[in-house]
């Protein structure tokens, strides 16, 4: 196999060294990953900028942008073929619920999926600076082997959250659906040396949210949490109601 490895908190985060050396075990890996850490990034697209490629060392290589980028600068310019996975993270911290609408780690497998390219996001459900990153790519190792022994449905991609704690620990994998964010906005508000006001988006710690089936219902209880995710974003349950307006 060969698999391209992203991410979104930067080439130098221990969580892709992590993913990329367990990936080895299936195949050939070639790491193509923003050059500085881009967290919360989205499905962002450089267009008006130049991209510049830095090789690190062999089959490592650093792009001055986003996730979105990596995958695209991967694909039509980088990798000699089409790998026959992407994986992106391993994020430090959750990508729960909405929040995978703004995380540059989902926004990468998303980005192969538009391409029709399996993909897989993979993020470690903490913010504590201990992180268990090798058991978490064990997980992750687990999880791309399924995806290249079933093959994933089409217009199918998968978000996986873990837990933060030793391989022994870590509970069962369960398929859930993604959950609810009760979103607490927080506006830090201050005034710099110069006495200009700024301003810093922060946010408090998602409010409670564990409805059964969920996301975070999974990484709530310590399990390994697996959602499959697609780019439809229409709302079906509204077409109808909505195609009885008089535009
Ligand atoms: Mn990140």
């Amino acid at each position: 196999m060969n698999i391209m490895v992203t991410n979104d908190d930067g080439i130098h985060a221990p969580g892709i060294r992590a993913l990329a050396e367990a990936m080895k075990e299936l195949g050939h890996v070639t790491v193509v990953a923003p050059d500085r850490e881009r967290s919360a990034a989205g499905h962002s697209l450089t267009l008006h900028s130049p991209l510049r490629i830095f090789e690190l060392h062999k089959d490592w290589y650093a792009v001055d942008g986003t996730p979105t980028d990596c995958v695209n600068m991967g694909i039509h310019n980088m990798l000699p073929v089409t790998p026959d996975l992407i994986v992106s993270g391993i994020n430090h911290g959750a990508n729960l619920g909405d929040d995978v609408t703004y995380s540059g780690t989902v926004a990468a497998a998303m980005e192969a999926n538009l391409m029709g390219i399996p993909a897989i996001a993979f993020s470690l459900a903490t913010f504590d600076k201990e992180c268990n990153f090798d058991a978490a790519a064990r997980i992750a190792l687990r999880v791309a082997r399924q995806v290249a022994t079933h093959k994933l449905p089409s217009d199918t991609f998968l978000n996986v959250n873990i837990p933060n704690c030793p391989l022994e620990q870590m509970r069962p994998t369960l398929v859930t659906r993604q959950g609810k964010r009760s979103f607490i906005g927080k506006i830090v508000d201050k005034t710099d040396p110069r006495g200009r006001k700024y301003f810093w988006i922060g946010s408090e710690e998602p409010g409670p949210n564990d409805e059964e089936g969920t996301d975070f219902h999974a990484i709530n209880r310590g399990h390994v949490s697996v959602t499959p995710l697609h780019l439809d974003l229409t709302n079906h349950k509204s077409l109808k109601i909505l195609s009885g307006w008089e535009f």
